[in-house]
């Protein structure tokens, strides 16, 4: 999928650029980590700091937030498209709940109709643990773990985290989220469940494929 690029976009801190539009594509410099900060000023940049997403209250620098359309506990992976600029409360309020479901809740007429169906969540949650079924389809392509190109070197398999997915994987059969790559198969997010996938043989991963980011390795760009 394409993500949305401004044309002349550039994303620097301190002075230092870490990722900029040339012909629709967005490059991004290898030594640089932090994908989630560019794919949140992207979502700014594109999307507005005005108003809320689901209430449309004005936004102030005090209750501003990004909410996550698909949450992240179920998968929601932090692209633009999964990326909305909200108020506080209704991020809050949101908590984990799917699109579908949120869309329901907020037209409960009550405050004890709402409290009924945060009460029912646990069951909705067990649904949700499936997140494949929840994550839009088209989203996803399945990646050959051998293509994959991991930017920095993570040996470390007795990481929480590390362990975390693989009991997420014995018990489900599946990973907890698809990781996102560029256009040529560099990982940008999802390093641990790659590595897992590599470890452990597991051939094919539910990847997100961002066809207009590329990774570059060339010195800063002048400008
Ligand atoms: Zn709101």
């Amino acid at each position: 999928m394409n993500i949305v690029v401004p044309q002349g976009y550039v994303f620097a801190k301190k002075g230092e650029i870490s990722a900029f539009e040339e012909n629709g594509i967005l490059k991004l410099y290898a030594r640089y980590s932090r994908f989630e900060d560019i794919m949140y000023d992207l979502t700014y940049t594109t999307k507005g700091r005005d108003r809320c997403y689901y209430c449309r209250r004005k936004l102030t620098e005090k209750n501003m937030t990004l909410d996550h359309i698909y949450p992240r506990s179920l998968g929601g992976p932090t692209i633009p498209q999964n990326l909305v600029p909200t108020c506080r409360n209704c991020n809050g309020e949101k908590e984990n709940m799917t699109p579908k479901q949120y869309t329901i809740f907020r037209k409960l007429p009550n405050k004890e109709s709402k409290a009924e169906f945060k009460r029912n969540f646990a069951e909705i949650r067990s649904f949700q643990e499936k997140w494949l079924h929840v994550i839009p389809d088209e989203w996803i392509s399945k990646v050959l773990t051998t293509s994959l190109i991991l930017l920095i070197n993570l040996e470390d398999t007795q990481t929480q985290k590390y362990k975390s997915i693989s009991a997420y994987y014995v018990r489900c059969g599946q990973f907890p989220k698809p990781i996102v790559i560029d256009c040529h198969g560099f990982v940008l997010d999802g390093f641990t469940t790659v590595l897992n996938a590599k470890n452990n043989g597991i051939k094919e991963i539910p990847t997100i494929v961002l066809d207009n980011v590329e990774v570059i390795f060339s010195e800063n760009k002048e400008r």
